[in-house]
């Protein structure tokens, strides 16, 4: 994906817009805005500098009468705070699990991943070469919340509330009611595969339902086109099918490696980034067991690219992976 790949401002209903992305892939992550009567609210930042600062001047002429106040991260993966240091002067809001998550060693890690040799290294800079993650200073939370913090932007009321343990630890949801949309964050990849890295999937479905209770009839994904609550259904579909598999391996005594070879996609074969399962396959597992370790981001990365490379959306099994029955 080369580098000029950046996004573009759409206005929904009310005061509500979303910065949507060119690209869907690894990083390429979505923002809302909220403009009340007397400031506006900012949900998300991008993963880097350059990015983010793109990002801001296009909203500029939207927030010229309420100036840019507030940001809300909806969780700690860098794609959705690494530019909050590009909005110095707002208030920065996030669940307090997800604020004990962002530290400064997530942006040197990745960068000194991104210099590793061998073939880790490649493929992260495969997926991620096209970022610049240059003059990041991890910007952290001044006020955090767990469960549900109200606002009120001159006139125009959001609701934040948390919804994780789901895709991390802290996810949090932005809801404005007298629009009838929701920011979801990475709880929803629009046209894309899930990926839990904390988990339980249990949790993700729950999170599902309360997000489908509030009524909504915009939903704002992390990443992906602007969509509506059938596509919270279908991630929905997709986390049971895959719990429902991954839970039947494990007590079948089953290798995690044999039980992703085994598990019929479906339908959501279709959708980008499909080597995911293989994350979401471990959460069930760790859910399952507690003392299964982490593999290495670096190694993950790359199993899940190994899962693409081979992977045949017409038949849904992995190239020389022998097929096994998931049930
Ligand atoms: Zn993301």
């Amino acid at each position: 994906m080369p580098y000029g790949s950046q996004g573009r401002l759409h206005r929904l209903t009310g005061p509500c817009s979303a910065w949507i992305a060119d690209h869907a892939g690894w990083g390429y992550s979505n923002a809302g805005l909220i403009v009340g009567g007397s400031s506006s609210l900012l949900v998300d930042t991008l993963f880097d500098l350059r990015l983010t600062g793109a990002m801001l001047a296009a909203m500029a002429p939207a927030v010229r009468d309420g100036p840019l106040r507030t940001v809300v991260n909806t969780h700690a993966n860098g794609d959705h705070y690494f530019g909050n240091q590009l909005v110095p002067d707002a208030e920065i809001i996030a669940s307090g699990s997800a604020a004990a998550h962002m530290v400064q060693d997530d942006v040197e890690s990745l960068r000194a991943d991104l210099r590793a040799p061998g073939p880790h290294g490649d493929h992260l800079r495969h997926v991620f070469g096209g970022f610049d993650f240059d003059g990041i200073t991890v910007t952290p939370p001044t006020r955090t919340f767990d469960g549900e913090l109200t606002l009120d932007l001159g006139g125009v009321e959001v609701r934040c509330l948390t919804a994780g343990p789901a895709h991390t630890e802290g996810d949090v949801i932005v809801h404005v009611p007298a629009a009838r949309t929701v920011y979801v964050g990475d709880l929803l990849f629009s046209g894309g595969t899930p990926v839990a890295w904390a988990g339980p999937l249990s949790g993700w479905i729950a999170a599902c339902d309360r997000i489908l209770a509030l009524g909504a009839d915009t939903v704002v994904p992390g990443h992906g086109p602007v969509t509506g609550p059938h596509a919270l259904r279908e991630t929905r579909a997709y986390l049971t099918l895959v719990e429902e598999a991954a839970t039947a391996g494990f007590h079948a005594g089953r290798s995690q490696q044999e039980t992703v070879a085994a598990l019929r996609l479906g339908r959501f074969g279709a959708w980008s980034e499909p080597g995911r399962l293989v994350q979401n396959v471990a959460a069930v597992y760790r859910h399952l067991d507690p003392t299964l370790p982490h593999l290495p981001h670096a190694e993950l990365m790359m199993r899940m690219g190994d899962y693409e490379a081979a992977f045949r959306p017409e038949t849904h099994v992995p190239e020389g992976v022998p097929h096994r029955c998931a049930g």
